[in-house]
């Protein structure tokens, strides 16, 4: 293993994740696309690529897996369609783009970058982003039902069936998984952000959750990058990864237990569940999550690198 001043960290989401549900081909499927994610962001860091471009390709290749809840295998909606929300941050520049409740945009984490790049705002909604991204080269619209897969569909039915026979419904603890992230370090000490999701199966009403908001799902500054998963009305109500950065910036909390203290007590006590990724700009990386699962991988420093799904 030959050390690097570069690291990444990814994420395909947390959430009750059953062993027993989980063949081993498929638990192997899953590992190969998690490993192509970290392929695609590695080159971009070994060839001295930024930390946003890293976070960007990792995130892209798992958008285009049909095995995360991001892009191509995005959850259903009541109404049976998919609506898509993304984010990253630049912790170099603190710049930062989102899009939430896009239909057609295949690669929802690339438009969010073009209204990074390409327009004044941070984040850009619904019909209006789609116009915005008729006017962006390199940005592929798809019909709606590209997204479709037959387990996402029958995800749909199951949660509606559950919810036609539990008088709670409002309990949507560990009930999604899938969605995906990236953090990255890059060789000129810089970090960055990004996340993409379908949301929560069965969502209602243009719900929109905390992964396309900054400080919520994702944030990047020159201390620490974040990308979070799980239920996503807690890590609003908690900003979550902002929390993390905050108890490091102003608490000097390590990493660890910043990433430690928010998704292992301050998440839970509110009552909600998820994990998530972090790494900051000595190139140490924290994976916490209190599901039973949460699909990851990751490349440090020392070259070494891994996925995993279960804690142990
Ligand atoms: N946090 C996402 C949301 O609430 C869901 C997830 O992470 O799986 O939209």
């Amino acid at each position: 293993m030959t050390s690097s001043p570069f690291a990444l960290a990814i994420h395909g989401g947390a959430g009750v994740i059953e062993r027993e549900r989980l063949s081993a081909e498929e638990e192997a499927a899953i590992r190969a696309d998690l490993d192509r994610a970290l392929e695609a962001g590695y080159r971009v860091l070994r060839d001295g690529g930024s930390a946003l471009d890293a976070a960007q390709a990792a995130v892209v290749a798992l958008e285009e897996s049909p095995r995360f809840n991001a892009g191509k295998g995005a959850v259903f909606d009541a109404e049976g369609r998919h609506e898509l929300d993304a984010s990253l941050m630049d912790g170099r520049t603190r710049r930062a783009g989102a899009v939430a409740g896009v239909a057609t945009i295949r690669n929802p984490i690339k438009l969010a970058r073009e209204v990074m790049e390409h327009s004044p705002h941070v984040m850009l909604i619904g019909a209006g982003a789609e116009n915005f991204a008729d006017t962006r080269p390199g940005i592929e619209r798809v019909p709606n039902d590209w997204f479709d897969t037959d387990a996402r569909h029958a995800q749909l039915l199951e949660t509606q069936a559950r919810e036609r026979a539990e008088a709670d419904a409002a309990n949507l603890k560990g009930k999604y998984f899938g969605t995906v992230g990236a953090v990255a370090l890059d060789m000129h000490g810089h970090l960055a952000a990004a996340t993409s999701t379908g949301g929560m199966t069965n969502k209602k009403w243009g719900r929109v959750g905390d992964s396309p908001l900054i400080g919520c799902g994702t944030w990047a500054d020159a201390h620490c990058a974040v990308s979070g998963t799980g239920w996503g009305e807690f890590f609003i109500r908690n900003a979550v990864a902002h929390d993390i950065a905050a108890r490091i910036a102003y608490g000097g909390a390590s990493l660890q237990e910043a990433a430690d203290a928010v998704i292992l007590r301050v998440v839970p006590e509110s009552g909600g569940d998820g994990g998530a990724i972090a790494i900051d700009a000595q190139g140490n990386i924290a994976l916490p999550f209190n599901t039973s699962g949460m699909y990851r991988g990751w490349i440090a420093t020392d070259g070494s690198r891994g996925t995993a799904i279960f804690s142990s």
